[in-house]
Protein backbone atom coordinates (compact mmCIF):
# COMPACT_ATOMS: atom_id res chain seq x y z
CA UNK A 1 0.00 0.00 0.00
CA UNK A 2 1.34 3.66 -0.91
CA UNK A 3 0.11 6.38 1.68
CA UNK A 4 0.82 9.88 1.11
CA UNK A 5 0.23 11.63 4.44
CA UNK A 6 -0.58 15.43 4.36
CA UNK A 7 -0.68 18.12 7.32
CA UNK A 8 0.71 21.05 8.70
CA UNK A 9 3.47 20.88 10.52
CA UNK A 10 2.49 20.13 14.43
CA UNK A 11 -0.17 18.39 13.07
CA UNK A 12 1.01 14.98 14.36
CA UNK A 13 2.01 13.60 11.08
CA UNK A 14 5.14 11.91 12.15
CA UNK A 15 3.58 10.06 15.39
CA UNK A 16 1.07 8.73 12.97
CA UNK A 17 3.23 7.14 10.56
CA UNK A 18 4.85 5.84 13.32
CA UNK A 19 1.24 3.56 14.36
CA UNK A 20 0.49 3.27 10.22
CA UNK A 21 4.43 1.71 9.66
CA UNK A 22 3.72 -0.68 12.88
CA UNK A 23 0.33 -1.23 11.24
CA UNK A 24 1.30 -2.09 7.81
CA UNK A 25 5.13 -3.14 7.95
CA UNK A 26 5.95 -0.81 5.66
CA UNK A 27 8.40 2.07 5.80
CA UNK A 28 7.95 5.29 7.30
CA UNK A 29 9.65 7.80 4.60
CA UNK A 30 9.87 11.48 6.18
CA UNK A 31 11.69 13.75 3.77
CA UNK A 32 12.29 15.63 7.06
CA UNK A 33 13.95 12.81 8.09
CA UNK A 34 16.47 11.95 5.54
CA UNK A 35 17.46 15.68 4.54
CA UNK A 36 18.37 16.00 8.73
CA UNK A 37 20.40 12.79 8.69
CA UNK A 38 22.51 13.87 5.34
CA UNK A 39 22.56 17.35 6.94
CA UNK A 40 23.97 15.18 10.36
CA UNK A 41 26.48 13.29 7.94
CA UNK A 42 27.69 16.38 6.08
CA UNK A 43 26.75 14.71 2.79
CA UNK A 44 27.14 16.71 -0.32
CA UNK A 45 23.32 16.68 -0.50
CA UNK A 46 23.18 17.78 3.51
CA UNK A 47 25.73 20.88 2.93
CA UNK A 48 23.10 22.27 0.40
CA UNK A 49 20.02 22.24 2.18
CA UNK A 50 21.69 22.70 5.69
CA UNK A 51 21.22 26.65 5.68
CA UNK A 52 17.42 26.49 3.83
CA UNK A 53 16.42 24.07 6.28
CA UNK A 54 17.19 26.26 9.07
CA UNK A 55 15.34 28.98 7.92
CA UNK A 56 12.53 26.91 7.46
CA UNK A 57 11.91 27.08 3.95
CA UNK A 58 11.53 24.69 1.17
CA UNK A 59 14.55 22.69 -0.36
CA UNK A 60 14.62 23.06 -4.33
CA UNK A 61 11.66 20.14 -5.76
CA UNK A 62 14.61 18.34 -7.96
CA UNK A 63 17.28 17.89 -4.82
CA UNK A 64 14.19 16.38 -3.06
CA UNK A 65 12.63 14.83 -6.13
CA UNK A 66 16.24 12.60 -6.40
CA UNK A 67 16.01 11.70 -2.71
CA UNK A 68 12.33 10.28 -3.15
CA UNK A 69 13.53 8.56 -6.14
CA UNK A 70 16.87 6.81 -4.40
CA UNK A 71 14.41 6.18 -1.81
CA UNK A 72 11.57 4.39 -2.82
CA UNK A 73 13.52 2.46 -5.71
CA UNK A 74 14.71 0.32 -2.37
CA UNK A 75 13.97 -3.34 -1.71
CA UNK A 76 12.48 -2.18 1.57
CA UNK A 77 9.28 -0.44 -0.44
CA UNK A 78 8.30 -3.23 -2.50
CA UNK A 79 5.09 -3.41 -0.58
CA UNK A 80 4.82 0.04 -0.37
CA UNK A 81 5.77 2.91 2.05
CA UNK A 82 4.61 5.58 3.52
CA UNK A 83 5.35 9.24 2.37
CA UNK A 84 5.80 12.33 5.08
CA UNK A 85 6.52 15.41 4.24
CA UNK A 86 6.26 14.65 0.24
CA UNK A 87 4.91 16.08 -1.91
CA UNK A 88 4.63 19.26 -0.24
CA UNK A 89 3.41 21.44 -3.46
CA UNK A 90 1.98 20.92 -6.68
CA UNK A 91 5.06 20.49 -8.63
CA UNK A 92 6.45 17.69 -6.23
CA UNK A 93 2.82 16.65 -6.36
CA UNK A 94 2.94 16.21 -10.15
CA UNK A 95 6.37 14.85 -10.05
CA UNK A 96 5.06 11.82 -8.02
CA UNK A 97 2.62 10.86 -10.40
CA UNK A 98 5.72 10.70 -13.21
CA UNK A 99 8.29 8.47 -10.10
CA UNK A 100 5.18 6.13 -9.92
CA UNK A 101 4.18 5.88 -13.06
CA UNK A 102 7.56 4.59 -13.80
CA UNK A 103 7.33 1.89 -11.68
CA UNK A 104 4.18 1.20 -12.02
CA UNK A 105 2.49 1.71 -8.67
CA UNK A 106 -0.60 4.08 -7.79
CA UNK A 107 -1.25 5.75 -4.74
CA UNK A 108 -3.67 3.84 -2.55
CA UNK A 109 -4.64 6.28 0.09
CA UNK A 110 -3.99 10.05 0.88
CA UNK A 111 -4.77 11.30 4.11
CA UNK A 112 -4.80 14.99 5.16
CA UNK A 113 -4.82 15.47 9.06
CA UNK A 114 -6.59 18.78 9.57
CA UNK A 115 -5.75 21.19 11.87
CA UNK A 116 -6.66 24.62 12.72
CA UNK A 117 -4.22 27.00 12.26
CA UNK A 118 -4.92 28.13 15.75
CA UNK A 119 -4.45 24.84 17.40
CA UNK A 120 -1.29 24.58 15.39
CA UNK A 121 0.13 27.67 16.61
CA UNK A 122 -0.61 26.92 20.13
CA UNK A 123 0.93 23.49 19.81
CA UNK A 124 3.85 25.13 18.25
CA UNK A 125 4.31 27.69 21.31
CA UNK A 126 4.28 24.73 23.28
CA UNK A 127 6.87 22.47 21.02
CA UNK A 128 9.30 25.78 21.10
CA UNK A 129 9.46 25.48 25.08
CA UNK A 130 10.15 22.07 25.13
CA UNK A 131 13.83 21.13 25.83
CA UNK A 132 14.66 17.26 25.11
CA UNK A 133 17.39 15.54 22.71
CA UNK A 134 14.37 15.51 20.11
CA UNK A 135 14.13 18.63 20.04
CA UNK A 136 14.97 20.43 16.46
CA UNK A 137 17.71 22.60 15.42
CA UNK A 138 14.36 24.26 13.33
CA UNK A 139 12.12 24.34 16.04
CA UNK A 140 12.36 27.94 16.92
CA UNK A 141 9.42 30.07 17.03
CA UNK A 142 10.44 32.11 14.65
CA UNK A 143 11.42 29.02 12.03
CA UNK A 144 8.20 27.19 12.78
CA UNK A 145 5.77 30.45 11.83
CA UNK A 146 7.73 30.58 8.78
CA UNK A 147 7.31 26.69 8.49
CA UNK A 148 4.04 27.33 8.91
CA UNK A 149 4.08 30.19 6.51
CA UNK A 150 5.31 28.17 3.90
CA UNK A 151 3.38 25.53 4.22
CA UNK A 152 0.08 27.55 3.94
CA UNK A 153 1.46 29.03 0.56
CA UNK A 154 2.90 25.92 -0.83
CA UNK A 155 1.36 23.01 0.72
CA UNK A 156 -2.26 24.05 1.83
CA UNK A 157 -3.55 23.57 -1.61
CA UNK A 158 -2.17 19.89 -2.13
CA UNK A 159 -5.95 19.16 -0.24
CA UNK A 160 -7.72 20.92 -2.99
CA UNK A 161 -5.24 18.97 -5.41
CA UNK A 162 -6.38 16.01 -4.01
CA UNK A 163 -9.83 16.32 -3.42
CA UNK A 164 -11.58 14.85 -6.23
CA UNK A 165 -9.25 11.34 -6.06
CA UNK A 166 -11.57 8.79 -4.28
CA UNK A 167 -8.44 7.48 -2.19
CA UNK A 168 -8.17 11.39 -0.43
CA UNK A 169 -9.66 11.90 2.99
CA UNK A 170 -9.88 14.80 5.59
CA UNK A 171 -9.01 13.55 8.78
CA UNK A 172 -9.88 15.65 11.87
CA UNK A 173 -6.66 16.19 13.56
CA UNK A 174 -7.61 17.32 16.83
CA UNK A 175 -8.88 14.33 18.31
CA UNK A 176 -6.56 12.62 20.74
CA UNK A 177 -4.05 10.47 19.21
CA UNK A 178 -5.41 7.35 19.39
CA UNK A 179 -9.02 8.16 18.00
CA UNK A 180 -7.29 9.82 15.27
CA UNK A 181 -4.86 6.35 14.88
CA UNK A 182 -8.59 4.61 14.86
CA UNK A 183 -10.13 6.75 12.57
CA UNK A 184 -6.91 6.14 9.91
CA UNK A 185 -6.92 2.51 10.64
CA UNK A 186 -10.64 2.56 9.39
CA UNK A 187 -9.61 4.41 6.18
CA UNK A 188 -6.88 2.28 5.54
CA UNK A 189 -8.98 -0.91 6.33
CA UNK A 190 -12.12 0.09 4.39
CA UNK A 191 -11.32 3.24 1.98
CA UNK A 192 -13.70 5.35 3.84
P1 LIG B 1 7.59 19.74 9.51
O1 LIG B 1 7.54 19.19 10.90
O2 LIG B 1 7.69 21.23 9.49
O3 LIG B 1 6.51 19.24 8.63
P2 LIG B 1 9.70 18.15 8.11
O4 LIG B 1 10.50 17.33 9.04
O5 LIG B 1 8.73 17.44 7.24
O6 LIG B 1 9.00 19.31 8.94
O7 LIG B 1 10.69 19.01 7.17
C1 LIG B 1 11.68 19.84 7.70
C2 LIG B 1 12.31 20.70 6.61
O8 LIG B 1 12.86 19.85 5.59
C3 LIG B 1 11.35 21.61 5.86
O9 LIG B 1 11.15 22.83 6.55
C4 LIG B 1 12.09 21.78 4.52
O10 LIG B 1 13.15 22.70 4.63
C5 LIG B 1 12.70 20.42 4.30
N1 LIG B 1 11.81 19.54 3.50
C6 LIG B 1 11.26 18.35 3.90
N2 LIG B 1 10.52 17.81 2.93
C7 LIG B 1 10.58 18.66 1.88
C8 LIG B 1 10.03 18.68 0.58
N3 LIG B 1 9.21 17.68 0.15
N4 LIG B 1 10.31 19.72 -0.24
C9 LIG B 1 11.09 20.71 0.16
N5 LIG B 1 11.65 20.78 1.37
C10 LIG B 1 11.42 19.77 2.23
Amino acid sequence: MIIILLGPPGSGKGTQANFIQNKLSIPHLSTGDILRQSVKNETDLGNKVKNIMAKGELVSDDLVLDVIKERVSQSDCNLGFILDGYPRNITQAESLNIVLKDIDRNIDRILFLDVDFEVLESRIESRTKENNEEKRADDTSEVLIKRLEEYKIQTAPLGEYYSNNKKFKKINGMKSISEVSLDIENFLNNGI
